[in-house]
């Protein structure tokens, strides 16, 4: 949920200031998708018995729309589009 509030708050300046953009040729907004990965990247793994999961980013106000993963595939790590939660199917 953390992640994805900083990832709300990078999105939005860049979205609005149109002219940084260009400005910068996307150099300084490179360094803070760096930086959001970083913490995304630090984000435990949820382990789960089931094959699909759902997320909300933790409900309420600073939750996002509920969305299904499925966890059955090769790629065995299935990440959150919104708030970049990882889940892990774990084979018992
Ligand atoms: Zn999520």
């Amino acid at each position: 949920m953390y992640s994805w509030i900083i990832r709300f708050i990078v999105n939005s300046v860049y979205e609005k200031d149109d002219y940084r953009k260009v400005r910068f040729v996307g150099r300084q907004k490179e360094v803070n998708e760096s930086f959001a990965i970083d913490l995304v990247a630090e984000e435990p793994v949820t382990e789960t018995s089931d094959r699909v999961v759902s997320c909300d980013g933790g409900g309420g106000a600073l939750g996002h729309p509920k969305v299904y993963i499925n966890l059955d595939k090769e790629t065995k790590v299935g990440t959150c589009g919104y708030c970049g939660l990882r889940f892990k199917q774990i084979h018992h």
